[in-house]
């Protein structure tokens, strides 16, 4: 399922984030940028010990990543050229801001894309796992960041994947995507 926005594509699609060929790919990262479960663990154990290395450099010169925030390193043994990490917020009830700061690592995602000139990025669905935000609300959070992303100031940013790990997932994706105008 695609949408065109502004001649960019977003694209819906099932499947392991790690497979993705596209510049770089997004880690639904934590604010330690530490190697642990879920889609997280995936990434460091397909690109190799040369995420990792790159993280603890970044987290010893900036100190944890807030959640909201993105940083980037290599993609090591990917195919993609970077990895994207976004922290995304922990769902705590929906009156700790957690929409806006999943809003925000979409964004400073797609802007630090945007920077290294990147022209193909593809998301996990960011913090809907182990940190337990609802898929439903995230979908559409995502996409509609995405979208406005695009529709503003996108740069050489002119595909922009997500990729469901489930079929359900993706059901939930697809019709957040339908619904939007
Ligand atoms: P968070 O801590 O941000 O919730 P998780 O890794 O627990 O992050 O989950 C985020 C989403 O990534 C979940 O929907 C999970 O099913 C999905 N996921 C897990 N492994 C992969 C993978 N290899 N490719 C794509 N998505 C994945």
């Amino acid at each position: 399922m695609e949408k065109l926005v502004n001649g960019a594509r977003m694209t819906l699609t099932q499947g392991d984030i790690t497979l993705q060929e596209v510049d770089a790919i997004v880690n639904a990262a934590n604010s330690e940028l530490l190697s642990g479960g879920g889609v997280c663990g995936a990434i460091h154990s397909a690109g190799g010990e040369s995420i990792a290395r790159e993280c603890a450099e970044i987290r010893k010169e900036m100190g944890d990543c807030p959640t909201g925030f993105a940083v980037i390193t290599g993609g090591g043994r990917l195919k993609a050229r970077s990895v994207i990490h976004a922290v995304g917020p922990i769902w705590r009830g929906g009156k700790q801001y957690e929409d806006e700061l999943l809003a925000s690592a979409y964004r400073q995602s797609l802007m630090l894309a945007r920077d290294f000139g990147i022209s193909s990025i593809a998301f996990p669905s960011i913090s809907t796992g182990i940190y337990g935000f609802p898929i439903q609300r995230a979908a559409g959070i995502a996409l509609k960041t995405i979208r406005s992303f695009l529709a503003d100031a996108p740069g050489p940013v002119s595909e922009v994947r997500m990729v469901l790990f489930s079929p359900e997932d993706l059901k939930v994706y697809q019709e957040a995507l339908a619904e939007m105008d």
